[in-house]
């Protein structure tokens, strides 16, 4: 697939539209609109689908979706308040089929796939993504891409 400028101000906010039906707490968006990065639409759009859905499960009440320029990358944070994971478990998120609480996490449905599909979309972006967790505070991912500029004007 070709990659496209992608606006990232956009896909915060069109992930905001798509959870607000699902979820009722609060999802912030925070990005400066003249931020973008290159790359397929559809599959950054799935890289953050998959981040708040996680948060949900997590019983988050908020949800801060933010971005901002850094040089040559562009950074995101996708933070919650929901419950927080204990600190042995964050080397294993990204691998596939891991998941923390076995019974707890099969009764709230999924496969835990979730995180390894996020960090292999990221690297095929040229991305980075980590985490950082506190039990019973929150959770943030934060992740990386390379800058792109804006599309260039129609002809
Ligand atoms: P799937 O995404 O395939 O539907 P899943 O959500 O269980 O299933 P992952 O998205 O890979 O799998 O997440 C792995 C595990 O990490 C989850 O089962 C959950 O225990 C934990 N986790 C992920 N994100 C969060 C979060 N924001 N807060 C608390 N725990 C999280
Ligand atoms: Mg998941």
């Amino acid at each position: 697939i070709e990659p496209v400028p992608v606006r990232v101000l956009d896909l915060l906010e069109e992930v905001r539209e798509e959870f607000k039906r699902s979820f009722e707490g609060e999802i912030r968006v925070e990005a400066p609109p003249e931020v973008w990065v290159r790359g397929d639409p559809n599959r950054l759009h799935q890289v953050l689908a998959n981040l708040l859905a996680n948060a949900i499960k997590a019983k988050a009440k908020t949800i801060h979706l933010k971005a901002f320029g850094l040089g040559e990358r562009v950074l995101v944070r996708v933070e919650d308040d929901g419950e927080g994971i204990p600190k042995e478990h964050l080397p294993h998120l990204f691998e596939r089929f891991y998941r923390v609480d076995k019974a707890r996490d099969r009764e709230r449905g999924g496969s835990g796939l979730g995180l390894a599909i996020v960090k292999a979309i990221l690297e095929a972006h040229g991305g980075e993504v980590w985490v950082e967790s506190e039990v019973g505070k929150g959770t943030a991912f934060s992740f990386s891409l390379p800058a792109s500029g804006p599309p260039p004007p129609p002809p």
